[in-house]
């Protein structure tokens, strides 16, 4: 945002119309916590994290949104004024192009969901065998765990190192819940 240097921790700010994000100085990042500061082109990512205990999704609700693995994050996305799904791919962030009539049914079905701050808060999901992990996370974080799976993914299914990541990964954001 500015020239002032910045350390390997640092906040980050999100270009609504231009969807992407932005590392920022802690005074440029209180600045565009104001909504108002930019008329809604940038804002700032929220560093707030949160379990969702009571979350609720059918195996085919899931299979509808055509997600390959068994990890994603969605999120509401202002200039578009839908959801939008993406997944954690070795290519990067992979976007679901599937209608996701699914997924706007689990939201409604679910006010904290819902209340989600658009384009800067998500929902991550980890399917597990017997049902799902919800987290409502900054976006920010979300492309933290697509940085994993680009660097470790390896062959088809991944292999034990990214796996052990990603483990340490929602290690960390359970963690961070709980602060
Ligand atoms: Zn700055």
């Amino acid at each position: 945002m500015c020239a002032v240097p910045i350390g390997p921790q640092h906040q980050h700010i999100a270009d609504v119309p231009d969807h992407r994000l932005l590392c920022t100085c802690r005074p440029c990042y209180l600045l565009f916590n104001v909504e108002s500061a930019s008329r809604g082109h940038y804002r700032a990512v929220p560093e707030n994290y949160r379990f969702n205990a009571d979350f609720s999704m059918t195996s085919a609700q899931w299979e509808a949104l055509g997600i390959p693995v068994n990890l994603a994050f969605m999120f509401h996305q202002t200039d578009q004024d839908k959801h939008v799904a993406f997944y954690p791919s070795p290519g990067g962030a992979t976007e679901s192009l599937l209608d996701l009539a699914s997924w706007d049914e689990v939201v409604a079905a679910d006010p904290v969901l819902d209340g989600l701050i658009t384009d800067v808060e998500a929902v991550l999901l980890r399917r597990l065998d017997d049902g799902f992990e919800c987290y409502l996370v900054p976006i920010d974080s979300c492309y933290e765990l697509v940085g994993i799976v680009r660097q470790y993914w390896e062959g088809f299914a991944g292999g034990e190192e990214v796996w052990g990541r990603i483990d340490e990964f929602f290690a960390s954001v359970k963690e961070r819940c709980r602060g």
